[in-house]
């Protein structure tokens, strides 16, 4: 075997698969189809949620650093107003993709992830044994396979699962120009609504802005065609009514809005994770969030498999976990894009929509739904924490934590050392229980109010497999 897991894909989420499962202290060979880290990557904006994921695992102060805190949100471009959200919470960046992606990289490499670039996946077959991956450089052999390989997933075809969902309802050109000091683009800065579409325009380096054209019921010529400087223009101009230069190119890409899910996020050995689990509309910020967080749903979970200590079902739970709420975003993502129809169609609906954001209890929801924080998993448990992640839990490395804010609650995890770390620690405002039990991945597995642990040995065998003395 050439690794434990081989992951199809650099992306954002296979990087930070890799780096959770490296992190753990598993062999993992990312297998990349681009010879070089892309330059063209679309995202530009990372939401509370994937803000909240890097923290957790120390990487926020380094990559916020290269982005722009942005504290607004918005659902379908509709503002709204994370100030009158109660609580502390994490709030959007502005960071390019590639930005991102580079972090994410250097995080996974140093924690020991091996990245083989210019190798395209081509197919895999399985066995009872483990995986063997073809690609354009020989087979690859492993325990697992996930498909971190994007929308047209290689792995997701060859594991036959299928893609159901909507075709796009516009098709749109994302990408950087370069543009001089006090360029005509700088006064279109900003995420603007127009009768036929959509157009932003948001700063993306030093003299680079981040342009981004989505045009309803209009096809390209050739879809496969690189689009050119002249292609958006024509689009700006018909998106605005005016006729702006868009300065030199760096690089342009297409785009699409297409809504779509697996119906199975696992076929034996075989996972799949981030896009090629699930496309939708991306405007706002849900993609990255809901890509990361599969990643690290995922990644604990193999790792505790491969330890040999994962509980009967734990991989199974990836998919009972990560699908409905892949689902969820595809539905709120989905309903953004119907509140975006050319203007006409849907006005009175956004001036709807827009009173009832004033309600402090629509805009929470709409600001925690578009911020990635609304998941829920495991669903059950009686403890309003349990299935939340909560910020601020301090989480070790590839273990679970049981945190105690009280002392007096008798925590017994004696049982489960080496998997979860016992931590006493100061009461908080924003982690309202006297105790609780987190899983690596930082959702809350179980927690109490009162002095009394009952449920807690039922929630580590559940998630941590059985008492070593057992
Ligand atoms: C215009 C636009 C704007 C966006 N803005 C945002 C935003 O602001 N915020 C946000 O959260 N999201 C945004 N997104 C979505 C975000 O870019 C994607 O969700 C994200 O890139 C998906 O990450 P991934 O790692 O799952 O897949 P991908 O990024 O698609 O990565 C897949 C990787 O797999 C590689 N690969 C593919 N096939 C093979 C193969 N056969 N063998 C080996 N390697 C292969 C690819 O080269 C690629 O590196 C935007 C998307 C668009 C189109």
């Amino acid at each position: 075997m050439d690794a434990a897991v081989v992951i199809a894909g650099a992306g954002p989420t296979g990087l930070l698969l890799a780096a959770e499962l490296a992190q753990a202290g598993v062999p993992v060979v990312v297998l990349e189809r681009d010879p070089e880290p892309r330059l063209a990557a679309m995202g530009m904006a990372v939401n509370a949620g994937v803000v909240e994921l890097l923290a957790e695992r120390d990487l926020m102060d380094r990559i916020g650093a290269d982005g722009l805190p942005w504290p607004r949100a918005h659902f379908a471009q509709l503002w709204l107003d994370p100030g009158r959200v109660p609580g502390r919470q994490a709030h959007t960046y502005l960071l390019p993709q590639a930005k991102l992606e580079e972090h994410l990289l250097a995080h996974a490499t140093k924690l020991g992830a091996e990245i083989r670039r210019g190798v395209t996946v081509r197919g895999v077959r399985q066995d009872a044994g483990g995986v063997t991956v073809d690609t354009s450089a020989g087979e690859v052999g492993a325990a697992y396979l996930v498909g971190c390989d994007g929308a047209h997933s290689v792995v997701r075809s060859a594991a036959g699962i299928t893609f159901e969902g909507s075709e796009s309802a516009f098709d749109g050109i994302a990408g950087d120009v370069e543009v001089p000091h006090g360029h005509p683009l700088y006064q279109q800065l900003g995420a603007n609504d127009f009768s036929r579409g959509l157009f932003s325009v948001a700063p993306s380096g030093m003299g680079l802005l981040r342009v981004a054209t989505g045009e309803f019921g209009r096809r390209p010529a050739d879809r496969a065609a690189p689009p050119d400087a002249a292609e958006l223009r024509a689009a700006v101009r018909r998106l605005t009514g005016q006729d702006i230069d868009v300065g030199t190119p760096r690089w342009l890409g297409r785009w699409d809005c297409e809504t779509r899910q697996a119906d199975r996020y696992r076929a034996g050995r075989v996972f799949l994770a981030g896009e090629a689990a699930h496309v939708h509309f991306p405007l706002g910020g849900q993609a990255l969030s809901t890509n990361l967080e599969d990643a690290v749903n995922l990644g604990w979970k193999l790792a505790a498999e491969l330890a040999g200590w994962a509980p009967s079902g734990l991989l199974d739970s990836y998919h009972d976990e990560r699908h409905p709420a892949g689902a969820r975003t595809c539905l709120t993502t989905a309903a953004q894009l119907a509140l975006l129809h050319p203007a006409e169609q849907v006005a009175p609906l956004r001036q709807v929509m827009t009173e009832l954001i004033e309600f402090d209890a629509v805009n929470e929801y709409l600001v925690r739904t578009a911020g990635g924080l609304n998941v829920r998993h495991p669903d059950g448990g009686d403890h309003p924490l349990v299935g939340r992640r909560v910020p601020g839990v301090p989480l070790p490395p590839g273990r679970g934590v049981a945190l105690r804010f009280d002392r007096s609650v008798p925590l017994d995890v004696s049982g489960w050392a080496g998997r979860v770390d016992l931590v006493t620690a100061e009461p908080s405002a924003d982690v309202p229980a006297a105790a609780l039990l987190a899983r690596p991945d930082g959702r809350i597995a179980w927690a109490t109010d009162s002095a009394d642990p009952e449920g807690l040995a039922a929630a580590l065998s559940t998630w941590f497999g059985a008492p070593a003395r057992a």
